[in-house]
């Protein structure tokens, strides 16, 4: 028997299958990981089983044999093997990077041990191949079956073995491990549990709601999917709809019928809270993984989930990876939010996985969200996706009434505070009333820009329908999509008047206004700067949630999942601050963002109010957000994305070279653009296209020009989007293997952030 092994180095030279015999006495099977001989020293190196096959053509003297496994298990599951070899031809990666994402960093190199349960072994000097041959009868029956196939599984593995493992594999193997241990053929190495992530005793297990009538069509709309086990939902319910139980009445639906879900949550709205919910439904079934998870605590959730433990995992981006067999269901939550790509090699889209990943095991997909991105929401009534909408609040609540407060009447009025008049008149009467308020301020410190207090007007590139950036190095605008820079004027354009501003205010400078005005008032600020520590994020936030502080400040890390019942006001301090930061998706996670922080107020019986400040109340995504309405400012982002052929109707290429010498660098990446520029087009002909898709492109400075002592520059492309862009990229991808060179990065599909 052969094995097709793939080494675990990450290097382009070794990213393709080497062929190893497979010793008799190992039992190998694909998506196992053995250690394998390799290189001309013949190193010990981890690699992963992908096939295994009867004969090869590779030459008999060269092949050396795997020398052990690693677990006594396949670590992958098959169809985590197709979605990488997917995963590495869809987003340009060595097969080994895809593969890593599908087990805990950890486990590779052999860093963790599993220190968590009663472990066995043969015992030093028992003859394991003797032990077995005694229990057969003289017809060559095992006598003790159980105790051979025990012995057999410790045998192959060389190490010892968790009794859980064993019971994995080998259904009621307990017996026969303690007859074994009797004889003293096994011994026991130690006992502990399995780490629990859940760090709380389990409250009361919660029953399923009576559905209301809008919920139980969507469920219904999601059973009639999963009867047919394929197609894809968008779940549209406004903050507060009762999502949440939709997705857990269907999980339950796909249990009893011996089926297993999947649940990517932000990593943010990951909070004990909502884990709970989860736990208390579904009880000692449930796995959580994600980012605050000790190594060991990652580990053990990874393996309770590859040895059919659980039968839901819910879990950050990277759970889309889980190795859960048997998959009818993956549920995206807010599917909009950015946090779902990975900014790191591999640059996947969790969404886009979790599609693939549906398909390929004959799952359904749900994605939800209050604000679904433009592209699901055309899907959605394009009829691509089955649309289900939950258009109202499951407690029956209103939304709550939006102020929309125009600051350039405060300004020209006298007020120079950050509050306007009717925010500091609301703030006091929360505060008098013993009620709770949240201060929302988004700063993104290298985002300022320059607007006219006098008159609203905010100044934007000539080309490009986006606000120019302050740069303070040079005093000067500039366009982050098209390079374009101009002086500061002294006076505003539009008014003539001397009023411009550099917006920026920070969080910190809401808490100190917020002081003064109000001396002795408890605040809770949770911003970067805040959160920096290990359980910062919950303590901060449970302080504010237990009544400790009545005002919480913050950037967009309280914008989610908070449900705080003695909140009764939430502030804006500048609602358009987001939508001059320079990227075709700002007026998208403007709206997004001011409906989450807006769905915050009045959750329980008491009525909400929030109030927007902004120097554009006449906005369209202003206007729309405040009237809730999330199907105007779909028909309203479409046209602007259709007019301007941004996505989805165009797309981004951008590939940033980085180096020490700026002119080289300069030069370099002139010649990287042109040559790219060649790539593609000629791909563009060969595929049979006749208008001009490539639309423009350009090498410059990146818009952060340096960073670290280094010079960054950038190549960006922009297509129409047609039946052959798909042919465009894959040009670009050759092009990029071919001229790979250290300080070149990855090419960016619609880079998730354009700096
Ligand atoms: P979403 O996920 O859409 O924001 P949630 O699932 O958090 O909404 O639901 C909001 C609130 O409504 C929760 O407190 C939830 O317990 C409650 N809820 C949801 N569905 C029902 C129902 N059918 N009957 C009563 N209360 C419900
Ligand atoms: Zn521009």
């Amino acid at each position: 028997m052969f094995a097709r092994v793939i080494i675990d180095i990450a290097h382009a030279n070794v990213d393709r299958l080497f062929t190893y015999t497979v010793p008799e006495e190992l039992n190998v099977r694909p998506g196992q990981r053995v250690i394998v001989p390799f290189g001309a020293g013949n190193r010990k190196t981890e690699g992963f089983v992908l096939e295994l096959s009867e004969k090869t053509d590779v030459d008999s003297v060269v092949i050396k044999p795997i020398l052990r496994t690693m677990e006594p298990y396949p670590a992958l599951t098959e169809e985590q093997i197709k979605l990488a070899y997917w995963i590495a031809g869809s987003y340009h990666c060595l097969l080994v990077d895809a593969l890593r994402l599908m087990i805990p960093a950890q486990m590779r190199g052999s860093r963790i041990k599993e220190k968590t349960v009663r472990t066995v072994r043969i015992r030093q000097g028992v003859d394991a191949k003797k032990e077995m041959d005694a229990l057969l009868t003289k017809a060559g029956v095992s006598r003790a079956p159980k105790q051979t196939e025990v012995l057999e599984l410790l045998f192959q593995t060389g190490t010892n073995m968790s009794t859980v493992d064993i019971a994995a594999f080998i259904p009621g193997a307990a017996g026969a491990i303690a007859a074994l241990l009797k004889k003293g053929i096994l011994e026991e190495e130690g006992k502990e549990s399995f780490r629990n992530p859940f760090h709380h005793t389990m409250k009361k297990k919660t029953e399923p709601l009576p559905l209301t009538n809008t919920q139980q069509r969507a469920f219904e709309g999601i059973v009639e999917c999963l009867d047919k086990r394929e197609g894809t939902c968008l779940l549209y319910g406004i903050t507060g709809s009762g999502k949440t139980e939709v997705y857990m009445q269907a999980i339950a639906r796909v249990v009893a019928e011996g089926g297993k879900a999947i649940v990517l949550v932000p990593e943010i709205s990951l909070t004990p809270q909502a884990m709970e919910r989860f736990h208390s439904r579904f009880g000692e079934r449930v796995a959580v993984l994600h980012s605050r998870l000790s190594a060991g605590e990652r580990y053990d959730e990874w393996r309770r989930i590859r040895l059919n433990k659980v039968d839901v995992v819910i879990g950050a981006r990277s759970a889309v990876f889980a190795p859960v067999e048997n998959l009818h269901l993956i549920i995206v939550d807010e599917e909009h939010e950015p946090s779902y790509y990975s900014e790191m090699t591999p640059r996947y889209g969790a969404v886009e996985v979790a599609a693939k990943r549906a398909k390929l095991s004959g799952a359904v997909l749900v994605l939800g969200s209050a604000t679904p991105s433009v592209a699901a929401y055309k899907r959605g009534l394009s009829g691509t996706y089955k649309l289900l909408s939950l258009p109202e609040r499951a407690n029956g609540q209103p939304l709550p009434e939006v102020e929309v407060v125009d600051m350039r009447n405060e300004f020209l009025s006298g007020n120079n505070s950050i509050f306007s008049a009717s925010l500091y008149g609301a703030l006091k009467h929360c505060l008098d009333a013993g009620e709770q308020a949240i201060l929302f301020m988004n700063r993104r410190g290298y985002s300022t820009f320059v607007s006219c207090r006098g008159c609203g007007y905010v100044m934007k590139c000539r080309n490009c329908d986006v606000s120019m950036t302050y740069h303070k190095l040079g005093e000067m605008m500039k366009c982050h999509y098209c390079g374009e820079t101009t002086r500061i004027p002294t006076v505003c354009p539009e008014c003539g008047k001397p009023y411009l501003k550099y917006f920026g205010v920070g969080t910190q400078q809401v808490e100190e206004q917020l002081l003064t005005h109000f001396p002795g008032v408890s605040t809770v600020r949770m911003d970067h700067d805040t959160t920096r520590t290990h359980n910062a994020h919950e303590a901060l936030l449970s302080r504010f949630q237990s009544g400790g502080a009545q005002v919480l400040i913050g950037t967009q890390m309280i914008a989610k999942g908070l449900d705080i019942p003695n909140v009764t006001l939430v502030g804006v301090i500048a609602a358009d601050s987001m939508l001059h930061i320079p990227d075709f998706r700002s007026s998208e996670r403007t709206f997004q963002l001011l409906a989450q922080v807006a769905g915050r107020a009045g959750r329980a019986k008491k009525t909400g109010r929030v109030i927007l400040q902004t120097y554009t109340p006449d906005h369209p995504v202003i206007e729309l957000a405040a009237r809730h309405d999330y199907p105007g400012f779909y028909d309203y982002e479409i046209g602007v994305r259709r007019a301007a052929l941004f996505p989805p109707y165009g797309l981004f290429l951008r590939l940033v070279l980085t180096g020490e010498n700026e002119d080289i660098l300069a030069e370099e990446t002139s010649r990287t653009a042109a040559g790219l520029k060649d790539a593609v087009e000629a791909a563009l002909a060969a595929a049979g296209a006749t208008g001009p898709e490539l639309l423009y492109m350009e090498a410059s400075p990146a818009p952060i020009k340096r960073r670290e002592g280094v010079y960054r520059y950038q190549v960006l492309l922009k297509f129409a989007r047609t039946k052959h862009t798909a042919a465009a990229i894959r040009a670009a991808y050759a092009f990029h293997d071919a001229h790979r060179r250290p300080g070149m990065g990855d090419i960016e599909v619609n880079p998730t952030n354009m700096f």
